[in-house]
């Protein structure tokens, strides 16, 4: 849908999530913002607002793709627990932010924290993030069965 901000997927969306991989019926996306390392969001791959719109059988494969992230973001950087935010208010296109928590760290025991503050936040280098983008879809791609050679 023209004006979404996921479906469009402009310059400014992609100064802040980084493009990991397709799923069965999502796009996987690192956030800029690694404070919490691993967090991501994934997009259903068609524009609905509300998770309940989405037919059965395709949000039990979206779900099924969500299961499968948390998994390998559990896996990969051994948090000690997930959390699972879908908000958009502003923001409408389906998405869940799937953030993992660490004991001791930012927003530990209280709803993740959506837009930490500036100077807490921890950015990588260039290389840094294409090692984890390439880290989480290996992972993702080989568990899903979607793995080239
Ligand atoms: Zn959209």
């Amino acid at each position: 849908m023209k004006g979404c901000y996921y479906c469009d997927r402009d310059e400014g969306f992609r100064e802040l999530l980084f493009e990991v991989c397709e799923l069965r019926a999502s796009r996987v996306f690192l956030c800029k913002d690694q404070t919490l390392a691993g967090r991501c969001t994934i997009m259903y791959k068609d524009h609905y607002e509300e998770i309940f719109e989405i037919p059965k059988a395709e949000r039990d494969l979206y779900m099924d793709d969500v299961c499968l992230l948390a998994e390998t973001i559990n896996e990969l950087f051994h948090p000690d627990k997930i959390n699972y935010g879908i908000y958009g208010d502003e923001c409408r296109h389906v998405h869940y932010t799937i953030c993992p928590k660490y004991k001791g760290k930012l927003g530990w025991g209280k709803p993740f924290v959506l837009f930490p503050d500036p100077a807490e936040r921890i950015y990588l280098t260039d290389e840094e993030y294409e090692e984890r983008i390439n880290l989480l879809r290996t992972a993702l791609l080989r568990k899903s069965g979607k793995a080239q050679s």
